[in-house]
């Protein structure tokens, strides 16, 4: 009798997590499977069967990340109790790993514009405006969770267009916290320059976040249904004018703008005020006209790749994990001189990145990035000084000093966020989110479970099967 000999996978069996469902949203367990550079989640739901459903495209770049994993920084308070499990009680329950490095207030449903994609659903006939006494509670309900907030960004719907606006970034200025950000669609910002002198005296620490998807018509049309090229030049000259910190922010959508991402850096570097750029490739999740699963994501490792590809500034080695959140967000620093950028990250050591005390970077201990610096700056050695940080933006990066005779303006990041949805959905990585929505309940929620399941109320119904009630 012959024995068949054994047979090896086709794949390397890397781990398993809990996913979702694609079709009922269920969480349900997932395979981690390598295939050649890709990685895939293969999911088994009882009612839908087997599907199978790539995250990454970069098996190197998947492993790497879970080295950069640093110990987690927790919140002073939480606001829930762990009950159902993991990503039923958000939030935060005690059970989350991260407290809020960015928290997000949406100050109204009301916008003037009317995107195909939008998690939020907002539009023209949406007319929610939150009140002034509910927004503060909102603020205090983030600062007695932090402490000192490192950064509160006011959204929406279109935040520029609720009726107090003005009073509401006074109202964050009052607070201890220490970068307020305004998410806009740069409509206004176009349109009213009053509008724009007044947000001025917002600064320092203060800084516009610009909806950019793209310089095309085409793109355009199709991820916000109107031809917003005028507009968005007419936004960042009016910014440029008053040199407001702008981070520009790029929704990505493969086959619409992935090919524009090396321009879309090259036409940031022409104004002075913008610091930098971040990328989201779409989550699918709201309002989200004719996404088609094999044919429209766009994953992370996908930007990070079209980034050094298109871009002269950014090599691969530049654009590293960011440690708190590594398999979710990517980063690039680099230090600017006009349209000039060197990117520096890749000489932060790893030891630095995920020390479980942040250690200051410093020039002295830093041979390669005090050169760089001295280089790209003409300066003398003993310009030296460590007055303004750069971690002020992103506090779970270790202390990067910039010299005293240098500020904000000489920094510019490029930030990748891929936030979950029902095909990339990770039970660890999601207790690792650090950018959470503070909702009019006074909750703390993380961006990715308040769009699958807490903005719809779907999460009663995953509940109920938890508890077996129908
Ligand atoms: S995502 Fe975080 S807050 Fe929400 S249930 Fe999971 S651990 Fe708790
Ligand atoms: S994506 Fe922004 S600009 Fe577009 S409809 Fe939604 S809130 Fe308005
Ligand atoms: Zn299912």
């Amino acid at each position: 009798m012959t024995i068949a000999p054994r047979k090896q996978t086709s794949y390397v069996f890397y781990g398993q997590t809990t996913s979702l469902c694609e079709e009922c949203l269920q969480p349900v367990p997932a395979k981690i499977l390598f295939e050649g550079s890709d990685v895939f989640y293969q999911k088994r739901c009882h009612t839908h069967g087997v599907q199978k459903t790539k995250v990454s495209t970069d098996v190197e770049y998947f492993r790497r990340c879970k080295q950069f994993i640093k110990p987690g920084d927790r919140p002073l308070k939480y606001q829930t109790v762990t009950e159902f499990g993991c990503p039923l009680d958000c939030g935060l329950c005690p059970d989350h790993e991260q407290h809020s490095c960015l928290a997000l207030i949406e100050i109204n449903e009301h916008c003037n514009l009317e995107c195909p994609v939008c998690f939020a659903e907002s539009s023209p006939q949406k007319k929610t405006n939150l009140s002034l006494d509910k927004i503060e509670a909102m603020m205090d309900a983030l600062v007695e969770s932090e402490g000192e907030p490192d950064v509160l960004q006011l959204s929406g719907g279109e935040p520029t267009i609720h009726p107090q606006i003005i009073e509401i970034l006074k109202l964050a200025k009052s607070k201890p916290i220490k970068h307020l950000m305004l998410n806009t669609n740069g409509v206004r910002i176009a349109k009213d320059k009053q509008f724009v002198k007044q947000l001025a005296e917002f600064t320092p620490g203060f800084e516009v976040y610009l909806q950019f998807d793209s310089l095309e018509k085409e793109a355009l049309i199709n991820l916000r249904g109107v031809d917003l090229r005028a507009i968005r030049q007419k936004a960042l000259e009016n910014l440029n004018e008053l040199n407001i910190a702008t981070s520009l922010v790029v929704t990505v959508k493969k086959g619409v703008n992935d090919h524009e991402l090396g321009e879309i850096i090259d036409h940031a570097l022409n104004f002075k005020c913008v610091r930098g750029i971040t990328f989201q490739p779409i989550q699918d999740a709201g309002r989200n006209e004719g996404f088609d699963k094999n044919k429209d994501r766009f994953l992370l490792t996908d930007v990070r790749r079209a980034i050094y590809e298109q871009s002269s500034v950014f090599q691969p080695e530049d654009i590293i994990p960011l440690p708190c959140n590594p398999e979710s967000i990517s980063i690039a620093y680099g230090l600017r001189d006009g349209k000039c950028v060197t990117p520096i990250t890749s000489m932060i050591p790893m030891e630095d990145l995920i020390a479980e005390v942040p250690n200051a970077v410093t020039f002295e201990n830093n041979v390669g990035l005090r050169e760089k610096v001295i280089d790209l700056f003409s300066l003398s050695s003993g310009d030296l000084n460590t007055a303004e940080r750069m971690e002020s933006l992103l506090c779970c990066l270790p202390k990067v000093p910039v010299l005293e005779n240098l500020g904000y303006e000489n920094v510019f990041r490029i930030t990748i966020i891929q936030f979950l949805d029902r095909y990339n959905f990770c039970v660890g990585n999601v207790k690792r989110s650090c950018i959470h929505f503070i909702t009019p309940e006074l909750q703390i929620i993380p961006f990715d479970t308040y769009n699958l399941f807490y903005r719809n109320g779907l999460v009663h119904e995953l509940r109920k099967k938890v508890r077996g009630t129908p």
